[in-house]
């Protein structure tokens, strides 16, 4: 496994993979790799030739207010665990190598993203939406692994590739989750044991909900509630949004100064 800290570096070393014949396989991180992360490495390597890992905690996608300065990292640690997984390279630049001169001039706007996660942090998508197409760009991939765990970001980059045409099949991963049914997330670990402890109540809550559906509950408004009124039990909670989509529910909480998010798949029955 090779680390890197300059794209052009990068894009040599997978153009000379791509002109041998070889398959390039996505995975873009923020660092701090855990087992969600792991479980794309892998699906990568297992579908791909050569997988290219990258590490950047992206201040584009981050409000003024926000965790940027605090994010987890850990890049010795990182590299091992891309190294196991069996990533080729770990890409880790500097912001600077990302946007020299202190900014991009030119950036992607995504429309229609005011809801969710793009009501509760305005320009995040942009934000996201750039450095993927940049991400892309430098690594020309066949192939682009994201988890499902950030539902609507997922959209949001195939609607990047669709629109943008770029050539890169996106494939979605499942959520990985922590025996106690918390997703797993590089934020858990800013999370006090208390708040650890109290975290799973977003699963619970997703998961209460989804089988009240299961089941036939068909009022969007009543599995919503049930939602609210689970989370609101937690006093460690403050919940952003608890929302209904026609196959999905989603939820996002503050745990003290950690903001986590979830969601899960409905499965209706058939009457
Ligand atoms: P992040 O480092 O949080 O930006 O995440 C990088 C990629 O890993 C994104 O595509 C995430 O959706 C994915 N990811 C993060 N957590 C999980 C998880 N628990 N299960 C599966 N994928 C995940």
């Amino acid at each position: 496994m090779r680390l890197l800290d300059r794209g052009d570096q990068l894009r040599k070393e997978l153009d000379l993979a791509r002109a041998a014949g070889r398959t390039v396989g996505l995975v873009p991180t923020m660092g701090a790799l855990h087992e969600g992360h792991v479980s794309l490495v892998r699906r990568s390597v297992a579908e791909c030739d050569v997988t290219a890992v990258t590490v950047f905690v992206n201040p584009l996608q981050f409000g003024p207010s926000e965790d940027l300065g605090s994010y987890p990292a850990d890049l010795a640690s990182d590299v091992a665990v891309a190294t196991s997984a069996g990533a080729g390279f770990l890409f880790a630049p500097a912001v600077d190598e990302m946007y020299p001169g202190g900014g991009p001039g030119v950036t992607v706007h995504v429309a229609g993203v005011d809801v969710l996660e793009g009501a509760s942090r305005p320009g995040h998508f942009d934000g996201v939406a750039t450095v993927v197409a940049k991400l892309f760009n430098l690594t020309g991939p066949g192939r682009a692994y994201f988890g499902e765990k950030d539902w609507q970001q997922l959209e949001v980059v195939r609607r990047l590739a669709t629109d943008l045409s770029f050539p890169v099949e996106v494939v979605a991963c499942p959520t990985v989750r922590e025996t106690d049914g918390l997703a797993c997330s590089s934020r858990n670990a800013r999370l006090s044991p208390a708040e650890r402890s109290a975290a799973p109540v977003l699963y619970r809550a997703l998961s209460t909900a989804a089988i009240a559906m299961a089941a036939g509950e068909c009022n969007p408004a009543v599995a919503r509630r049930l939602m609210v009124n689970i989370v609101a039990k937690e006093p460690l909670a403050t919940l952003d949004y608890a929302e209904v989509l026609p196959d999905r529910l989603l939820v996002a909480a503050r745990f003290g100064t950690v903001r986590l998010i979830d969601n899960i798949h409905i499965e209706k029955t058939e009457i």
